[in-house]
């Protein structure tokens, strides 16, 4: 059975092809530059090599059918036939209220997922183009598609919604939703799995940090709270992102700086986080050389920050679960950033969340336990693979739907 996983962006289309007979990535790549000068396909081949093919890629289906192309070519081929494709799974990332899980994609599907378009009017319509040009391409092929917001529409509402009108809330659906649902579930449930424990049965705290962060609080299998909200930029401080913010510091800065939704917009998604803050980079290899080799001031401050609130979040998690059974760790800095781990459980051994200190010093991108022997908090370290989680619940439904 061989899965294709497609996440479409504005001008990008990243792809792996899964064979999950054999639990092998059959072929992985990305499309760059849609529409823009210098498109080019970019692709690994399974033996590791990496090659770069050019081409004047004006649109996403034309994008997709280079993908398509390179999986069944000669030289670089991993497929004889595109029917050797079952079925093709795509990330979207608003699901609104309309989605709490994956769906089989469907005409009626279709138009439900135009009516969230509003709620990410930059993702969700690359993500239905990809689905569209598919369909164009692969009738026959079923698609399915798996959204970031899902694994958080059980949380309770009054955890999800903002102390706002509710009339807004009626109009306009603003209330939190929460991202990196994909990853949030996949870890929870890995993390249960390598610690032989039943994940209906746990306590968990699930820390994404990559350049994008996200915390979850997880019980009996589902997240009942996580920090990003109505849009992505909620919660943690991120590379980039504010993360939470004193909404009146925002109407005073849109004021005194005279600019707009548009460019506070700007300043809160791409100018902010520990980028805005230290002035050096939003990349933790970055930020920590500055803060440890050249005791920069400003990066020591971002690093305090950013662990700090990720700290209170994990505080304020481990009251509303009642307590915590198991700590995860992943994303780019949460499975191999050492010192960003230390700092974050340092001073927690009060709440049973108690490190390693040798063994976390030494851990990078790999599964482990890194608590100390007797603590009463699991600490563990679970690589995400959102793309692995969709090929499996694309495989689940078509599955279910040959039955
Ligand atoms: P994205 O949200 O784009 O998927 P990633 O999960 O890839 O992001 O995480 C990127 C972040 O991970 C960057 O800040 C990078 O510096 C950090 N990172 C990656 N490897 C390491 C490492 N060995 N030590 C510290 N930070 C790392």
């Amino acid at each position: 059975m061989k899965i294709l996983v497609l996440n479409c962006g504005s001008s990008s289309i990243k792809y792996k092809l899964f064979d999950l007979a054999t639990n092998e990535v059959a072929a992985n790549g990305v499309v760059d530059k849609i529409g823009l000068k210098g498109s080019a396909i970019k692709l690994e081949r399974p033996d590791g090599q990496k090659v770069l093919l050019e081409g004047e890629i004006l649109d996403h289906q034309t994008g997709i059918e280079y993908i398509l192309g390179v999986m069944t070519s000669e030289k670089h081929g991993c497929l004889k036939d595109l029917e050797e494709i079952s079925a093709v799974g795509h990330r979207v990332v608003h699901g609104g209220e309309k989605f709490n899980g994956s769906v089989l994609v469907t005409d009626e599907v279709v138009e439900m997922m135009e009516k969230c378009i509003s709620l990410a009017p930059l993702h969700n319509p690359p993500n239905l183009k990809g689905i569209e040009s598919m369909k164009e391409l692969l009738p026959d092929v079923p698609q399915v598609a798996v959204f970031d917001t899902a694994f958080h529409q059980t949380m309770p509402d009054y955890a999800y919604m903002y102390g706002i009108p509710y009339s807004l809330y009626q109009k306009y659906s603003i209330r939190r939703y929460g991202f990196h649902g994909t990853s949030h579930r996949f870890v929870s449930e890995k993390a249960c799995e390598f610690l032989n424990r039943d994940f209906k049965s746990q306590r968990i705290i699930t820390c994404h940090l990559g350049n994008g962060a996200s915390i979850a609080a997880i019980t009996n299998g589902v997240s009942v709270d996580t920090s990003m909200g109505f849009t992505p930029v909620e919660g943690l401080i991120m590379g980039t992102r504010a993360g939470d913010l004193d909404l009146g510091a925002a109407t005073y800065i849109m004021d005194n700086e005279h600019i707009g939704t548009a460019s506070l917009n700007t300043l809160i998604n791409k100018h902010s986080g520990v980028l805005g803050i230290s002035g050096v980079s939003s990349d933790f290899r970055e930020l920590e050389k500055a803060a440890y080799q050249d005791q920069n001031e400003r990066a020591i401050l971002a690093l305090n920050m950013f662990t700090y609130r990720i700290k209170k979040y994990i505080g304020s998690y481990i009251a509303a679960l009642g307590g915590v059974d198991v700590l995860v760790f992943t994303g780019g800095i949460g499975e191999n950033d050492t010192q960003v781990r230390a700092m974050i459980c340092d001073n927690m051994e009060y709440l049973g969340i108690k490190l390693n200190e040798e063994v976390n010093a030494k851990l990078r991108g790999k599964e482990a336990q890194i608590q100390e022997q007797n603590a009463k908090v699991k600490i563990v370290v679970i690589p995400t693979d959102e793309e692995l989680m969709i090929a499996r619940d694309t495989n689940d439904i078509v599955n279910e739907l040959a039955n």
